[in-house]
């Protein structure tokens, strides 16, 4: 779907997947206009597919859009064009129990603009592709480092935004992380250095008794749509949830922590290395909070339990 700089996007059309053409004085290439989505779409026994929230992704996207100065589909235009893309591409969605086909919605500024300037056209698509877990430990606990130096994002920055350029800034620390066997790195405020913002692809929760906590949404982390369920599922079951600042001291005595977002589901936190020093939580496997929670939201994506929130989009 194409858009120039203050119109409405075109309908789209489907397209086989491949290489796309771009003026290389495109917005996205020169100065990161670009925003992107990811979702899921999960198989039932009955073979019909479900969404999990996109009108969700819809809304993020036209917040984000908003903050890169880029023109954005409706909310209908995106939830159109994402059941339109996984439809035609129903046979890749795996099996039930077998992963899921991940969607990823892309918006850029595609016109050429050789000055510093929002891009004169836009370009929205989606591409899909079939995944299994997103870290390599599967559903076993992951490894996590505290980064220090460098910083994810910044308060007035676009850290609270899914742009692209968020991504590159994290790299760095994170390919450093992984030559050194962790899975990921969980970033602190840049401001203070003692609260905690998030890892490089999801949000972070620290369970100490029946409460769990979660960084508030302050402009510098990603308001993640897995974040936000995971806070609805959790009171739903009895926890008492706070989103407020979190210090990184807090993790010495948490009983549990774990991750959320659409690629990671809920990984737990086996271990969070900090100033050198390494936490354990639980022993192996799942504590039993993150256990649950897990359980609950992947029986909702799945379609296995009654979808009482009406979170779920069937499509057939
Ligand atoms: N934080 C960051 C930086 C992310 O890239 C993601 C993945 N979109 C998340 C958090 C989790 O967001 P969501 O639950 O919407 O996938």
């Amino acid at each position: 779907m194409k858009c120039t700089k203050g119109g409405n996007f075109s309908k789209g059309e489907l397209q086989r997947y491949g290489n796309i053409e771009l003026n290389p004085s495109a917005g996205v290439l020169n100065y990161g206009q670009g925003l992107f989505e990811g979702l899921k779409a999960y198989r039932k026994e009955d073979g019909n597919l479900l969404l999990f929230r996109p009108e969700e992704n819809a809304m993020r996207m036209i917040m984000g859009a908003e903050r890169m100065c880029m023109p954005s589909p409706t909310i209908d235009q995106f939830v159109d064009a994402v059941k339109a893309t996984v439809l035609a591409n129903k046979r890749w969605v795996p099996p039930p129990g077998k992963g899921s086909l991940y969607i990823r919605p892309l918006l850029m500024g595609s016109g050429a603009v050789l000055g510093l300037a929002p891009a004169p056209e836009y370009t929205f698509l989606i591409y899909v592709s079939p995944v299994g877990n997103y870290f390599k430990e599967g559903v076993a606990p992951i490894h996590l480092i505290v980064e220090h130096e460098l910083h994810r994002a910044t308060p007035g920055g676009t850290g609270g935004v899914k742009t692209i350029g968020n991504y590159a800034a994290v790299l760095k620390a994170q390919s450093a992380a992984k030559a050194r066997g962790f899975s990921d790195v969980l970033y602190l405020d840049c401001v203070h250095k003692k609260y905690l913002e998030e890892v490089s692809s999801c949000n972070i929760f620290v369970v100490k008794g029946n409460s769990i906590s979660t960084p508030a949404i302050k402009g510098t982390i990603l308001p993640g749509i897995t974040r936000k369920s995971i806070i609805d599922v959790a009171r739903s079951q009895g926890f008492q949830v706070e989103e407020r600042l979190v210090t990184v001291d807090e993790l010495l005595d948490a009983d549990e922590v774990f991750c959320t977002g659409t690629a990671v589901v809920v990984s737990p936190v086996g271990s969070i290395t900090y100033k050198g020093k390494r936490v354990p939580y639980g022993k192996e496997g799942f504590g039993a909070v993150s256990q649950q929670l897990y359980s609950v939201l992947t029986k909702l994506q799945m379609g296995l339990i009654e979808d009482k929130m009406n979170w779920t989009v069937e499509l057939s």
